[in-house]
């Protein structure tokens, strides 16, 4: 039996390339395929991304219960299967959701064994400079990230482990530490 571990950060915080770091070191955890109704990317492959569904057939596995959680962005619903996580569980893998802070302590809610781990940024202000730094949003929408965030930092007081990504290569060890013994 494989073990689960529900991954959370703010944006902007390297999550992803901490993540693709780790995966890539450790090829027996994998990462999580969850469904959507979004409509894929240039490349974004069925199955592998995400397994994409039309909205009616999103509904219907919200009725039938059949998500460990789902949640709804920008007018696109996410979700991950119950079925799907135990499957891969039972087949040994060790398993990585990537999940919203709101999705992660649902999923330990149902699943209490999960660990759930936090990225943080070094500091807030960091933080700040580095969604700055992209210069591809507006003042508002990076007030309204920024709001968020704080909101996310709150809610993770609940995780069993913060990692800072102050150092890529720091981070991916302490992660490895948490992950891995
Ligand atoms: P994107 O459309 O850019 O791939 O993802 C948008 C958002 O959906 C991201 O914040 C991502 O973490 C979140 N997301 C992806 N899969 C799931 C899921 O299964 N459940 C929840 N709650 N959020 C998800």
């Amino acid at each position: 039996m494989g073990k689960l571990f529900v991954i959370s950060g703010s944006s902007g915080v390297g999550k992803g390339t901490l993540l693709k770091l780790f995966l890539n070191k450790h090829p027996e955890f994998k990462l999580s395929v969850s469904c959507t109704t979004r409509k894929p990317r240039e490349g974004e492959v069925h199955g592998e991304n995400y397994f994409f569904l039309s909205q009616e057939e999103f509904e219907t596995l919200i009725k039938k219960d059949e998500f460990l959680e789902w949640a709804e962005f920008s007018g696109n619903m996410y979700g991950t299967q119950k079925a799907y996580v135990e499957r891969k569980l039972a087949e040994g893998n060790n398993l990585i959701l990537e999940l919203d802070t709101t999705g992660a302590l649902n999923v330990k809610k149902i699943m209490p064994e999960a660990c759930l781990i936090f990225i943080l940024p070094p500091s807030f202000e960091e933080l700040e400079a580095r969604l700055r730094g992209r210069h591809t949003e507006t003042e508002e929408a990076i007030q309204k990230r920024l709001n968020s965030v704080k909101i996310e930092i709150e809610r993770s007081k609940a995780f069993d482990f913060k990692v800072v990504n102050d150092d890529l290569d720091r981070a991916l060890k302490e992660l490895e530490t948490v992950m891995c013994t």
